[in-house]
């Protein structure tokens, strides 16, 4: 694959840490666990956001975009990294925020919403609407506001979440598969949370188009299989062809687990509380609330069923959002 086809801005100096992580590895008594650090990408607070946004904003600019649109959920990571992009290209930036649960948009709030301001948002920047909009809708409705005043608006999907965004996660394979060869480690699987898709599609066309047979293991965090494994097929299909691949991505290609988001999106599970504490505790890293937490929970149940076996290497994909902890401490009992 040639990526070097498409347009790309650089926000982050040089290739994230694939870090071995041997008190976790010693702790949960299973398989060798490596983290990608990809917390540690550029643009403020770092995050997976960053590495799609590289090719998303490279296609705004080309187009001669002045103001990014974009949208997510109250304590949006997504968010803050294309605000964090547009101020480094001195964009404009509006966003569209879904109070999926009722109520839960406060202009004083913590976490994200803190970093929104400190970064400069202001009020009219900002839309609110109620969880269960049509998001892109709400996105159009701002772009013809700021297309009235003369702005040319460019929208980014949700998450980021189309062929161009995850051809940053196609990037992200490539530097793994790099890695690995450089320090000869031979993985047995790649453990990506997937939501939006964008992440875990990428990811996976990542490596069906260096015919590696590493598989992806997406852990959902907010959607059942039978929603999210035909979303992700989806946009892998369409990234696969966004770069030209000549066979067409498998239909049984993409592979979740669905047992380990709880009540639903950036809903606490016992399980997420125990696995931020252990990863903080164990290698003073900071996993997320919202997503990587409830991946790793994931990836430790999975360990204690079986799944994953001593003897195996596994690379789990900090997907950053540790900016949310911080919103979310009340969550956190503490011995
Ligand atoms: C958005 C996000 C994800 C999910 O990635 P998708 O590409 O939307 O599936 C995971 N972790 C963090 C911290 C995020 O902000």
């Amino acid at each position: 694959m040639n990526l070097a086809q498409f347009p790309r801005r650089r926000y982050t100096v040089g290739y994230t840490p694939l870090e071995y992580m041997e008190n976790l590895t010693k702790a949960l008594n299973g398989p060798e666990i490596y983290m990608k650090r990809d917390d540690l990408l550029g643009l403020a607070g770092g995050g997976n956001k960053t590495r799609k946004l590289e090719f998303l904003v490279a296609d705004a600019l080309k187009q001669g975009a002045d103001v990014l649109i974009t949208c997510g959920a109250v304590q949006s990571n997504h968010c803050r990294l294309t605000l964090a992009a547009a101020k480094k290209e001195n964009l404009g930036c509006h966003l569209v925020l879904e109070e999926r649960i009722p109520g839960s948009y406060s202009k004083e709030a913590g976490g994200n919403n803190f970093l929104f301001r400190l970064m400069g948002l202001k009020d009219e920047d900002v839309t609110v609407v109620p969880g269960g909009s049509s998001m892109l809708a709400e996105m159009e409705k701002v772009a013809e506001t700021l297309k009235a005043q003369g702005l040319k608006p460019y929208i980014i999907p949700g998450g980021g979440s189309n062929a161009l965004g995850a051809t940053g996660y196609v990037a992200c394979a490539e530097e793994i598969l790099a890695q690995s060869f450089d320090m000869g480690i031979d993985f047995d699987y790649i453990v990506t949370t997937s939501g939006s898709a964008g992440t875990h599609a990428g990811l996976a066309v990542g490596f069906f188009g260096n015919n590696t047979n590493i598989p992806v293991i997406g852990i959902t965090i907010s959607r059942k299989n039978e929603t999210q494994v035909p979303l992700v097929t989806k946009l892998a299909k369409e990234t696969a062809q966004h770069l030209g691949i000549r066979e067409e991505f498998p239909d049984d290609g993409i592979i979740c687990f669905d047992e380990y988001f709880g009540e639903g999106y950036s809903l606490p599970t016992e399980g997420m509380i125990e696995a931020v504490k252990l990863v903080a505790e164990k290698e003073a890293i900071l996993l997320d609330p919202v997503y990587s937490g409830k991946a790793f929970d994931g990836l430790i149940k999975l360990i204690e069923k079986g799944f994953f076996k001593k003897g195996e290497k596994i690379c789990f994909l900090h997907t950053g959002g540790s900016p949310a902890l911080f919103h979310y401490s009340s969550d956190f009992p503490l011995n």
